[in-house]
């Protein structure tokens, strides 16, 4: 992948920014004030929430900001990652959090998912997350501020995501890449565009979408 400066939209002001630029960007944007989408409810005040910076732990060209209430579950997030970025069958997944584990089915030496966010995380903390054990796609957390007035009551709010970056095809180096190899992808080759895909020496049927996720080319994640 190009290094390219990986850019990424805020969904509050639609502003694109730079990954290192959007923690500082987003800290004013998510002043109250600041954006009409946390406006605050005179009769119901929004819960407080966690603002996450999350990446891709190999891959930091995929990144998100997200606000969580505190006293959501980890299997919140959990489910949020896995519709967001990472379900293709419906794998084992767990958080790493200090020395423990939480995990999606978990076994004896294991927490459950069940740990609300405010027992387990706090402002400045790095944690991880793995989905699937067999072919991994592993994530690193970061808890970035409390946001005092946060999302409306339960929800999960999306603060800002990567622009989908843009990989020419590594056979033709021409045009965009569309296709990834699944085989080739382990050792990060494989990008393809679609006549290259179809000349591909693993065969066509090896290729999957590429998508804008950490787990682009790997299982069988279309997106
Ligand atoms: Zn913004
Ligand atoms: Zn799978
Ligand atoms: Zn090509
Ligand atoms: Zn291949």
């Amino acid at each position: 992948m190009g290094k390219q400066q990986s850019m990424g939209k805020c969904n509050l002001c639609g502003e694109i920014v730079g990954r290192a630029a959007m923690t500082r960007h987003l800290a004013a944007c998510c002043q109250p004030e600041a954006s009409g989408l946390l406006r605050v409810s005179k009769q119901r005040p929004p819960a407080p929430s966690f603002h996450l910076a999350i990446e891709g732990r190999n891959s930091g060209a995929y990144w998100m900001h997200v606000a969580l209430p505190l006293t959501a579950p980890l299997s919140k997030l959990d489910d949020f990652l896995r519709d967001t970025w990472l379900e293709c069958c419906g794998h084992l997944s767990a958080f790493e959090i200090g020395a423990k584990r939480y995990a999606s089915e978990p076994t004896d030496e294991e927490m459950s998912m069940g740990a609300r966010l405010s027992e387990v995380l706090e402002v400045g903390m790095k944690f991880f997350y793995e989905y699937d054990y067999g072919s991994t796609t592993a994530l690193v957390l970061k808890v970035v501020a409390l946001l005092e007035q946060g999302m409306p009551k339960g929800a999960v709010e999306l603060l800002a995501r990567n622009e989908a970056p843009q990989v020419s095809c590594q056979r033709c180096s021409i045009q965009p890449a569309t296709r990834i190899c699944t085989e080739c992808a382990w050792n990060g080759k494989g990008w393809l565009c679609e006549a290259c895909a179809v000349a591909h020496e693993c065969g066509d049927d090896m290729c999957l979408p590429v998508v804008n996720s950490p787990r682009v080319g790997v299982c069988g994640y279309t997106g």
